[in-house]
């Protein structure tokens, strides 16, 4: 098939099903058709292009790309077109990629649901009444529902993962200073990383080498080599790895179902010949709150500059008002009620007085938790647990409920802070619900490939198992286009 057969039956299938998914923000189908047209030309002609020219792909709204409007799923941005590439946007264009248009998430990142967006929610295509996680839920979502063969996401506390794990979806979050950061919203810039999203292990790791590796642009960005992902992803080789079984992340509060379909991929790991075994990391305990002190205080300073003075919405200016008044009125109708929590929460902890009561606080405990992996990976190779703690919730059921929300990211929070690489990998659905669940594993710092390895046997064994992909086993919204595979 041709590049522009390829868009046209991605945005032929948009047109199908997204008034019922909801997973783009924006769409530029002449735009993606011309690209796709230009990779068919350069093939024609005999080019040598890369693995992925002409395959199309998402983008999160979160990052830039030049000539389309940027929101970042809030209104503070609305009707800003960012003149420039992020990094992660110029590598796949590079790459012939062709980028389809920007998906829905949660306001500025903030969220495990997509409930936050400005725009409205997007919907689970396994259960068009759940939610398809967050903050990318748009991502995931253009997966899950065909709209996209690949897609880009980005991961503070597991909005890669997260989102992966309740859409039956690959969601990879790289080491940090893997991918760079160049041209991304930022959210809390210690933690932030954008990372590959796929419907395989093998789509990932391709999109993984497109964007991933040092950025001059992005002073966090790590001067070494990309790890062999794609090599990795082809083996597929466990025999004789290390994992180790995250004794706290499971238990009490855990979905018996997600237990269930963990524990079985833990033994079909093992009858590959990895090594199995137990692994404590008991500050894990204290990740979640540590989070939720330095998210929102790094938040409270990035976001600063959404001042009606530079981007986007400007409300009040009408000559009655003043600079300052004109920023705080644009505040109060930019930005949502979760921002404006965290807002508040960051300028709390990082105020004086309070600094080293909380915020300090939070960081001795980020560096306990580094202390837990680094002990960790002294005895296995990698660490796994589910990717969350339930399946996909009702859209509604949590949204007026912060501190439930902030569960979603009990498993996946560890590694943000500590800036090792991370992935969820589809392991079944669960008995009691019928919905996808996801196996996360956790790599040292700049052993990307090892996630791949794991996800790659899994994927393997499993579909043996299925008979199929995971995602054949969805309902009808998603099964048509499975005929004839999803490979
Ligand atoms: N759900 C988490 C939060 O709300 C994760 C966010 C993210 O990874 N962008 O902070």
């Amino acid at each position: 098939m041709s590049s522009v057969e390829v868009t046209q039956a991605h945005l032929d299938r948009m047109a199908a099903v997204e008034p019922a998914v909801h997973a783009f923000l924006h769409v530029d189908g002449e735009r993606a058709l011309a690209a796709a047209a230009k990779v068919d030309q350069a093939r024609a002609a005999g080019e040598t292009l890369g693995p992925l020219a002409g395959v199309p792909v998402a983008l999160k709204d979160v990052l830039t790309y030049a000539g389309a409007p940027t929101t970042a799923g809030s209104r503070v941005l609305e009707g800003w077109v960012p003149p420039y590439d992020a990094t992660v946007t110029r590598r796949m264009l590079d790459a012939g990629l062709v980028i389809l248009g920007k998906t829905n998430l949660d306001e500025f990142a903030m969220g495990s649901s997509t409930e936050n967006s400005a725009y409205g929610p997007t919907h689970n295509p396994w259960d068009l009444d759940r939610i398809p996680g967050g903050s990318g839920g748009g991502s995931a979502a253009a997966l899950a529902a065909f709209e996209a063969p690949l897609s880009i996401g980005t991961d503070t506390g597991g909005s890669i993962r997260q989102p992966a794990s309740v859409t039956g979806t690959v969601g990879v979050k790289p080491t940090y200073g893997g991918t760079s950061r160049y041209g991304l919203v930022a959210l809390a810039s210690s933690l932030d990383q954008p990372g590959p999203c796929a419907r395989t292990v093998l789509d990932a790791a391709l999109l993984h080498a497109v964007i991933g590796g040092h950025d001059p642009l992005d002073s966090t960005s790590a001067n070494a080599p990309v790890p062999d992902v794609v090599s990795a992803a082809r083996s597929g080789d466990v025999r004789g790895l290390k994992i180790g079984v995250v004794r706290e992340l499971g238990g009490e509060g855990y979905q018996p179902g997600v237990e269930q379909r963990f524990r079985e991929a833990v033994d079909v790991l093992a009858g590959l010949g990895a090594e199995i075994v137990e692994v404590s990391c008991p500050n894990f305990a204290y990740a979640l709150p540590a989070y939720y002190l330095i998210l929102p205080s790094e938040a409270s300073s990035n976001l600063a500059k959404f001042d009606g003075m530079r981007f986007g919405l400007r409300t009040g200016d009408d000559g009655s008002h003043d600079a300052e008044e004109v920023m705080g009125l644009t505040r109060e109708a930019g930005f949502g009620a979760e921002v404006k929590r965290r807002i508040i929460l960051g300028t709390y902890a990082l105020s004086s007085g309070y600094y080293d009561a909380y915020y300090g606080q939070a960081q001795k405990v980020r560096t306990l938790v580094t202390r837990d992996f680094e002990s960790a990976f002294a005895q296995v190779d990698v660490l796994v647990s589910p990717s969350t703690p339930g399946t996909a919730f009702r859209i509604g059921e949590k949204v007026d409920d912060p501190l439930a929300m902030y569960l979603n990211d009990l498993c996946t929070i560890p590694s943000n802070l500590a800036g090792n690489a991370s992935a969820s990998f589809p392991v079944g659905l669960a008995p009691e619900d019928g919905l996808p669940v996801g196996l996360q594993v956790m790599a040292p710092p700049l052993a990307d490939d090892r996630l791949y390895r794991v996800g790659a046997a899994l994927e393997r064994a499993l579909e043996e198992r299925w008979g199929g992909p995971l995602l054949a086993q969805a309902p009808e919204l998603v099964v048509p286009a499975v005929a004839g595979g999803t490979k």
